[in-house]
């Protein structure tokens, strides 16, 4: 008997030969499952709520499926218009949504354009006359630019919204509104959002008509593919809550002899670009990053991912955690997690349904295990949790937080037989 429901390669959902052949090219084999949900019900133009994160796979999801439009349908686009409009919440993302878009429609070369704040407008207006196929936008520009009538998108046949939670966060929502309003009626709308707060889901019901709506759950396919075995830490992202933070972690893992590298909203565009170039190249081991930052960021091969600070709103523990263990890799998510955190630790656990693998660390910096922290860690007792994705450091009430010495985590995770004694180590400056 043949089996029909299981699709199993990028031609089984009915993508064009020119697309197959950019896919074997980036050395896509199978489609991942936000992909084999998404792409079958795209190709008939259905619009689509997606509940996935970064890491999923889901900017081919999106995007295959509006090139094989673009193919099927060779028309030149009208100057100062786009056919497919995709708005990402930061500039880092919509560069590489557009790198993304550029790779998949590497042997037909659709006209993909960026438009975001922080750089000359001149380039922008230039671009917008020629017309494109794909624009990928950040709302600000994308709204000045409606308003000086140097784009139009009465025309538009697709749009999507990526990261529509992250959008929210960056009080982008009355910005997208009255860009949707431009919109024709008549088109094919696709929502992605890693989480669904009742804003988004407001959101999704004005612009979405009868979606299909695919769901691939971050937390535990995610957990799935975390192992606690890899002690390597080759390419890691630090989250830190502030800027400033962000900035202490980097220079600290720096005079530790630790390549690192900070990435927030206080660094110029330059900056952030050079920093994510540095990282991605291999230059830079690790990058530190606030929540808003990091998000979308698309690196490969990200090893661990250390949430100096637990986050204020669970659901950015998923985004976090997201950064390692993508297309099927495997990565460490570790928690560095003090008593007046333990609220925020049990939101997370709740949100992911998963209770996190715990190591302890006294406050004065010496381990009460062998001082490997990497090593799998002592059940936390009544933990029933089948997957594990992280250990946890609590520090006592009232103690210098030992655990959160940048130093001291990455030196203790990168040599073991020695953590312990460099967590003795009193004065190490504090973040
Ligand atoms: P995304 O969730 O879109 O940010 O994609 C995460 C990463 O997975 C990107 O680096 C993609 O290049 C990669 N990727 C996406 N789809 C596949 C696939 N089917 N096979 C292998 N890698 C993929």
């Amino acid at each position: 008997m043949k089996a029909t429901t299981e699709v199993m390669t990028f031609s089984d959902l009915g993508l064009n030969e020119i697309l197959l052949r950019a896919l074997e090219r980036e050395g896509y084999t199978t489609p991942t499952p936000v992909q084999s949900q998404a792409i079958p019900a795209l190709l008939q133009g259905r619009d689509l709520l997606g509940v996935a994160q970064t890491g999923t796979g889901k900017t081919a999801a999106f995007a295959l499926p509006i090139l094989h439009r673009l193919l099927a349908d060779k028309r030149r686009p009208a100057p100062n218009t786009a056919r497919a409009l995709i708005l990402a919440p930061t500039r880092e993302l919509a560069a590489q949504i557009a790198d993304s878009f550029r790779s998949y429609g590497h042997f037909f070369r659709p006209s993909v354009g960026v438009i975001v704040g922080g750089v000359s407008h001149r380039p922008q207006n230039e671009m917008l006359a020629r017309g494109l196929d794909v624009l990928v936008a950040t709302p600000g520009r994308l709204l000045d630019h409606l308003g000086s009538g140097r784009l139009k998108l009465g025309t538009t046949e697709v749009l999507v919204l990526d990261e529509a939670d992250h959008m929210l966060d960056l009080g982008f929502i009355v910005p997208i509104r009255q860009i949707v309003a431009k919109l024709p009626k008549q088109r094919q709308t696709l929502l992605f959002s890693a989480t669904m707060p009742r804003e988004i889901s407001a959101l999704a019901d004005d612009m979405l008509r009868d979606p299909t709506k695919v769901s691939v759950t971050p937390a535990a396919t995610t957990a799935e593919r975390v192992s606690l075995n890899d002690r390597e830490i080759s390419r890691a992202i630090v989250f830190t809550r502030t800027k400033r933070g962000a900035d202490r972690v980097a220079q600290h893992l720096e005079s530790a002899g630790v390549g690192a590298d900070a990435i927030h909203g206080n660094k110029s565009q330059s900056q952030r670009l050079r920093a994510l170039d540095g990282f991605r190249k291999g230059r830079t081991r690790v990058l530190v990053a606030t929540d808003i930052a990091a998000r979308g960021i698309d690196v490969d091969g990200v090893t661990h991912v250390v949430n100096f600070e637990l986050p204020e709103v669970a659901e950015a523990y998923v985004h976090r955690i997201g950064r390692t263990a993508r297309a099927g890799a495997t990565g460490q998510a570790i928690s560095l997690c003090d008593n007046g955190e333990r609220p925020l630790l049990r939101a997370i656990e709740k949100l992911t349904r998963q209770t996190l693998e715990f190591t302890d660390r006294r406050a004065d910096g010496a381990r009460q295990d062998d001082g490997d922290s990497a090593r799998p860690a002592p059940k936390r007792p009544n933990s029933p949790s089948p997957h594990r994705n992280g250990a946890q450091y609590p520090r006592r009430e009232g103690q210098r937080p030992a655990a959160k010495r940048p130093g001291a985590a990455f030196n203790g995770q990168k040599r073991p037989a020695n953590g312990g004694a460099r967590h003795k180590q009193a004065n190490r400056p504090q973040v």
